[in-house]
Order: structure tokens, then sequence, then C-alpha cells
């Protein structure tokens, strides 16, 4: 409970028409994108500066009030539900893109920017920020830096991370530090920038970001190909990369993901195969007819049944559109859907897949697999309803023997989502204690009252690793 004097402080920083305390206005920032995940908070704030961010931060830190940043809420990781009450921070007005700095090939943006927007303006200008998750639509940079997102573009140009050069941030104790800038080199210290991407709200708030950006490609082509077994598919995706080219997306969906994609989007998809893998190229004219040419004929050699390249920038739009829609196709199908983005090392895609098609039988459960295959960003979805306790209680114990799986096969618990709650019993799977008392250390350091979105990343509870037989 905040009081209402502490309340008073809130209004005379934001005003009145910046907060929000209502039933109903807290309920709608109670939960995220995760499903069966739910808190209320006490109170929603929109700030429209970073001074009234740095004004809001002192008044919790004196108050020890929990403050959770949030952009779109569209995480899977239960990142925004505010577990110990307290503040949720929007930054709807935080959301001007500041500048396009073309001299130096960078943007530089408030956090609550949505994703496709600084896409759309900056390639209007002939420049192009690579980094699109399928949430692009509706996802904020704020979000994006703080989960570390990749997308469809993630083999060829890498993922946020790659395109962060410089912060602001209101730190816990209210101080506003810079890290980076527009240098492409800068060995001044550590590395704080990339130290607060991927940190999920729990080090810092981000209130200014300054992002690389490339000349956008001159020409793209898409195509499709097509296979009756997944090791055909999974040889295509090693294949191309051994030799030695990067295509700039290469997705694989299963036989029932297609299905619900073709369902939603209708465009024709064929839904008689067991995996398709969508691969896009772009880059000059040459190179990619050069590229495309090369890569039907390897996705043929390796056992595709038909490989279609998209004859229109229209078609090629539409199959990519399809590809992002993938995870609102299979919500269709039952109440409650749960993904994950188990990813391990390309060469072991097929390994990956066979072995989720095992634990899916094993446990029960319905698992329809897409995924990134060229980072071996796998995304086991399973339709679920929450309702059913026991149904619930088998789908959890597929995820944990995936998770498990994972790592056994080189690979990670999460490879875009991050930890969130609902990954944070896994984390030490991953990084093992050792790796968790360092994490802990710089938490600690960075925000010793623990008000920085509490609950996520640790946990009391790290699972019981389980045994998996393969
Ligand atoms: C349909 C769908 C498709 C998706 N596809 C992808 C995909 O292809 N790739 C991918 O990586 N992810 C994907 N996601 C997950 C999600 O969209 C991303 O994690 C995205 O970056 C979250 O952005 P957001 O603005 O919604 O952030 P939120 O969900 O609001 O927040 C995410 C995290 O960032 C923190 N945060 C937000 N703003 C700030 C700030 N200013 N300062 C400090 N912390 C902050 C929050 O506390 C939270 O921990 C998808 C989700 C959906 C629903």
């Amino acid at each position: 409970m905040i009081s209402a004097s502490i309340k008073g402080k809130f209004e005379a920083i934001i005003g009145k028409e910046n907060m929000m305390e209502s039933q109903a206005q807290r309920l709608v920032y109670s939960y995220d994108a995760t499903p069966n995940v739910q808190a209320l908070p006490d109170l929603v704030l929109a700030p429209r500066s970073t001074q009234e961010v740095v004004n809001i931060v002192n008044v919790c830190r004196e108050e020890k009030i929990p403050i959770v940043p949030r952009g779109s809420g569209s995480n899977l990781c239960a990142g925004t539900v505010p577990i110990a009450g307290g503040v949720v921070l929007l930054f709807k007005h935080m959301n001007r893109i500041l500048e396009v700095d073309e001299d130096n090939l960078t943007v530089t943006v408030q956090p609550g920017v949505i994703t496709q927007n600084l896409i759309e303006a900056v390639e209007r200008r002939g420049l192009f920020y690579p980094p699109d998750p399928s949430s692009m639509k509706i996802s904020t940079i704020g979000g994006n830096i703080n989960e570390n997102s990749g997308g469809l573009r993630g083999l060829k140009y890498g993922v946020t991370a790659d395109y962060v050069m410089g912060l602001e941030a209101v730190l816990a104790n209210g101080e506003i530090i810079r890290t980076g800038g527009k240098l492409a080199k800068d060995v001044a210290g550590y590395n704080l920038t990339q130290l607060l991407v991927g940190s999920e709200g729990t080090l810092a708030i981000i209130t200014e970001a300054t992002l690389k950006l490339i000349p956008k490609p001159e020409s793209k082509k898409t195509m499709l190909a097509l296979y009756e077994n997944i090791d055909a598919a999974a040889q295509s995706v090693s294949k191309i990369i051994a030799a030695q080219m990067i295509p700039a997306t290469l997705e694989f969906l299963d036989q029932p993901t297609l299905q619900a994609v073709e369902d939603f989007s209708q465009i024709g998809l064929p839904t008689d195969v067991e995996a398709v893998l969508l691969i896009e190229q772009d880059g000059t004219k040459e190179v990619v007819a050069r590229d495309v040419e090369k890569m039907a004929a390897i996705c043929t050699e390796s056992g595709a049944v038909s490989v279609k390249i998209a004859a229109t920038a229209e078609e090629a739009e539409a199959l990519t559109t399809a590809r992002r829609a993938a995870l609102s196709a299979l919500a269709r199908l039952k109440p409650t859907t749960i993904l994950e983005d188990a990813t391990v090392p390309r060469s072991e895609i097929a390994n990956m897949v066979k072995a989720i098609n095992e634990i899916a039988e094993k446990h029960q459960v319905k698992i329809c697999t897409f995924g990134h295959a060229g980072d071996g960003n796998l995304h086991p979805t399973c339709p679920t309803d929450a309702r059913d306790e026991e149904e619930m209680a088998r789908v959890e114990a597929a995820f944990a023997d995936i998770f498990d799986q994972a790592i056994r096969l080189g690979g990670t618990i999460t490879g875009e989502h991050g930890v969130g709650m609902v990954k944070a019993p896994y984390l030490e799977w991953k990084v093992g204690s050792a790796g968790i008392a360092v994490m802990k250390g710089i938490k600690q350091a960075l925000d010793p009252q623990q008000i920085l979105n509490p609950g996520k990343v640790f946990t009391e509870e790290t699972r019981k690793r389980l045994v998996v037989s393969t």
C-alpha cells in the first residue's frame, strides 16, 4: 500500500493526469504477454522526462517502494508483472526519436519509441536498424534493450545488443549515468552499456539510447523450401552456412505451426509437409541473385521437395508477415499458449526438434515448434489451458525437460525472451552457482535496496534438474 502522502509526492512530480490508481487501471498493468502470472501494482506512473524519473526514483528509494519499468508489456517471461506491488513506470510520453545522425550513423531515442516506428523512420533516410523482433509493431526500444531482443534478421545482423552504443540511465540511488556514446571505439573502463543491455529492468531505468545504424541493403529476395523430413531441413541450414553464405533470415516452421499459420493468414502456404524453411537474402542485386540461386540448389540437394522463390516484393512480404504471426496463429488453438525459446548451436537443431517431439510424447502434450533456425533459437510452443491443473503440471514438466535438453546440447534456457520470473528457477542450470553469485553481486552493488523490478531473474527456488531419457 502506498499512503496518501506519498501519492501526493508523486502527483507533485508528474501531475494527477499521469498517475493511475483505480482498481481497473491497476488491473491493466497487472499482467503482460506471459500466460498465468498476475499481480496488482499499487500505482502506475507515466513520467515525461529523465528528471521526473529521477524524482520518482528518489521517492521510491526513501520509501523502499518497488519500481517496475514497463514498455509495451509484450515480454514472455513475466518481466513486468509487479510481483512485489509498488510502482509501474510507463514510458508512453518518452517516445520520441531525438536525433538521426547521418555522419556518425546513429539514432538517439527515448525508451518508449515503438520498434517498427524507429525502423521505418530510419529506412525513409536509406538507413537500416536491423533488430526486428516479431513483436516490433508493439514492442518498445526500452523493452528490446532490456531483453536484448532478437528477430528474424539476427543470424546475419545480430541482436539488439549489437546496436546499442550508448545509454542514459537512472540508477536506484537516483543518479543519472551516461554510458558509451557515438564512438566506434571506446574502451574507457568496464562496458556498462552492455551490462545494462538485457538487465530486464533490474539494474537501472533506461531513459535514452544511442543506437547504431547501417546502410539499408539495396535489394532482397525471399524463398520457401519444403521438406518431408526435419533432418533434410536441418541439413540445408548447416550446408548453407558451411558454403559461407549468411542469409538475412533463416526460419524454421514445423507442420503443426505451418497449419496454424496458414489457417490464420490464408496466403496459400503448403500444409502437407513436415517442415519449411523461410530464407531471405539481402545485399547488392548481384550478391542476392547469386546467393539465392546457390541456396536453392543446396536445399534441393539436401532433400527439399520444393523450393519456391517469391516472385514479387508483396509475395515476399506476405511470407515474412505470416512467419511473424506464428505466435498469434498458435494462440488461437487453445485458451493458453506457452511459448519458450530454448536455444542450441545450429548444428544441433535436428536433434533438438526430435527431442522436443519425444518430450511432448512422453508428457502427452501438444508442442508446435518454429523459430530462428540459423541462430538455433527455437520456439517450442504449447497450446494448452491454464484452468486444467493436471495438464499444466505436465506442460511444466515438459518444458523443464526441454530446457535440460537444450543445455545438454550446448544451448541455453533462453535465446531472446529473457529470464524474468518464469525462467528464474532454471537460470542456475545455465550459469552455475558461481555465475548466480556474480550476478547477485552486481545487483547488490547497483540496487542495494532491491527496489528495481524485484522478484525477477533471481529466485529462491532453483529447480531440481530432472533426468531426461534420450
Ligand atoms: C507476438 C510476440 C512476438 C514476439 N517476438 C519476439 C521476437 O521475435 N524476438 C524477441 O526477442 N522477443 C519477442 N517477443 C518478446 C517481447 O516482445 C520482447 O521481449 C520485447 O523486447 C519486449 O518489449 P516491450 O516494450 O513490450 O517491453 P516490456 O515487456 O514492457 O518489458 C520488457 C523488460 O524490459 C524492462 N524495461 C522496459 N522498459 C525499460 C526501461 N526504459 N528501463 C529499464 N527497464 C525497462 C521491463 O522491466 C521488462 O523487464 C515477442 C512477444 C510477442 C507477444
